[in-house]
């Protein structure tokens, strides 16, 4: 299982992916956790810099789908405001809302390497795209102080299987998980 938790790629925010690259290398689906990828659990509404990355999105030619665990009224508030496709209360890990953003939205228009999911969690993002088969690119989360009861939970799990990865394929931790798991920061703390 601990196979399932290491995404494709790592990147700091949204904003430092490579999108461009990741259209060459044949993704045309881009899924999109909401809370702490897009935005904190603080906020409501895309700033200016997310409706920027939208069109950069789109311009170069991706299809973009909102796939939240979310069942608040803020995921159809922010879906309407940023205007794009969405899927709420997802259910990630689970198959069930990701292949509906790839079935019923995009119409099964990809193969499983066309698709790429971004999110900032391990246990529901990670988990959930490499269960479907597609790409995972994982996320630093936005803010983690302001992460709700459920991912605080998801996020203790989170660091035993960290741990778990690191002992026992210590190569692909430290291309895609060490950063995110901190490391360095730790370092600099001793
Ligand atoms: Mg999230």
């Amino acid at each position: 299982m601990i196979k399932k938790l290491i995404p494709d790629y790592y990147y700091k925010s949204i904003y430092d992916i490579p999108l461009s690259e990741l259209y060459d290398k044949g993704i045309r689906l881009i899924l999109t956790d909401l809370d702490n990828t897009l935005i904190s659990y603080g906020q409501t509404d895309p700033s200016d810099e997310l409706f920027d990355f939208k069109k950069k999105v789109l311009d170069l030619g991706f299809e973009f789908i909102l796939v939240s665990n979310s069942r608040k009224k803020r995921v159809d508030h922010f879906a309407n405001m940023y205007d794009i496709p969405y899927v709420k209360f997802s259910t990630k890990p689970l198959k069930r809302g990701i292949k509906k953003a790839i079935k019923k939205i995009a119409k099964e228009k990809y193969n499983n390497d066309q698709i790429l999911l971004l999110g900032d969690q391990l246990m529901t993002d990670v988990l959930g795209g490499k269960r479907c088969k597609i790409k995972v690119c994982l996320i630093e989360p936005i803010d983690k102080r302001t992460d709700i009861l459920s991912t605080r939970i998801n996020r203790g799990i989170e660091s035993f299987f960290l741990r778990r990865i690191k002992k026992k394929m210590r190569n692909e931790y430290d291309l895609k998980l060490k950063e995110f798991a901190g490391d360095e920061n730790d370092w600099k703390k001793v």
